[in-house]
């Protein structure tokens, strides 16, 4: 069989599968297949499909229809114009938490010590320790997180140093200029995909019947490891910015929301009284 034809067929299987994009997902689950680029079948549709690359092609199909997220399948996901090495022991980067980058780079660009908490797969603070000239931290509970977090900053050179520890528990009192956190925020009952909800670490995306069980000890710990004037930059779920406002009125200045794509509130910027 043809790649052109192997195409057709996976992405066929994927559609009556109820798989969305079918044809993008299956050209690359067939590309990581045959260990190629996805442009690759464009140059060579009539190359014949190794009986190798039909048994990795068929068993990346099978985990897919299975809903395993194509991301896990490739093991990786793009962030901030890099590849990140993703397992299920981490959270896959979503583009929304690009915003969490830019915000920093745009409001924050000049900090020198910054601690990225509940990393994960380390995409912000590996991001952000290649993007800024800053002594970088990142913590986890999660030590397998933490390996994972690791190779990624090994994959780019990047020099953050990761901690084992709950939220900002190991950091001294002032002694950081900027908190950034992609913290679990999904209520214990929301509706998800079976992509997220069966994949995706459980530790990395619940905080409680409404979600908003991790920001309040969050917001307490930042307010204790930050300098006065230092700041702190979270990502957020939908209908949750005004609870975290009103967490952050005492000591707290210059909060202020900033939207996605899609308009929803995302990330809340605030910053520490000099007090
Ligand atoms: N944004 C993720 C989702 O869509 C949740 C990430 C998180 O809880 N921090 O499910």
């Amino acid at each position: 069989m043809d790649l052109r034809t192997a195409i057709t067929q996976g992405s066929t299987l994927l559609e009556q599968g109820g798989i969305a994009v079918p044809r993008l997902t299956a050209e690359v689950l067939l590309a990581h297949a045959i260990g190629k680029e996805r442009t690759y079948f464009y140059a060579h549709p009539e190359e014949e499909l190794t009986e190798l690359g039909w048994i990795h092609y068929g068993r990346y199909l099978h985990q897919r229809l299975k809903r395993m997220p194509t991301q896990y399948i490739t093991k990786k996901q793009e962030f901030w114009g890099r590849d990140f090495l993703v397992t299920p022991d981490v959270l896959i980067p979503r583009p929304e938490t690009e915003h969490l980058i830019e915000t920093v780079l745009a409001e924050c660009s000049k900090v020198q010590r910054l601690a990225d908490i509940g990393t994960g797969s380390g995409a912000i603070a590996v991001t952000l320790a290649l993007e800024l000239k800053a002594e970088v931290f990142a913590t986890d509970i999660s030590m397998p997180a933490l390996s994972i977090a690791r190779i990624n900053a090994g994959k780019y050179g990047s020099p953050v140093r990761f901690v084992n520890c709950d939220l900002c528990s190991v950091f001294d009192a002032e002694s950081l200029d900027l908190v950034v956190s992609n913290p679990p925020y999904v209520p214990k009952n929301a509706h998800l995909e079976p992509e997220i909800r069966d994949f995706e670490p459980f530790l990395a995306l619940f905080a409680g019947q409404n979600g908003l069980e991790i920001y309040p000890r969050l917001i307490e710990q930042a307010f204790r490891v930050l300098k006065p004037g230092g700041r702190f930059l979270a990502e957020m779920g939908i209908h949750q910015s005004d609870a975290l406002q009103q967490m952050l009125t005492q000591g707290w200045i210059g909060v202020h929301t900033i939207a996605d794509l899609v308009g929803i509130p995302r990330i809340i910027s605030a910053q520490r009284t000099n007090v």
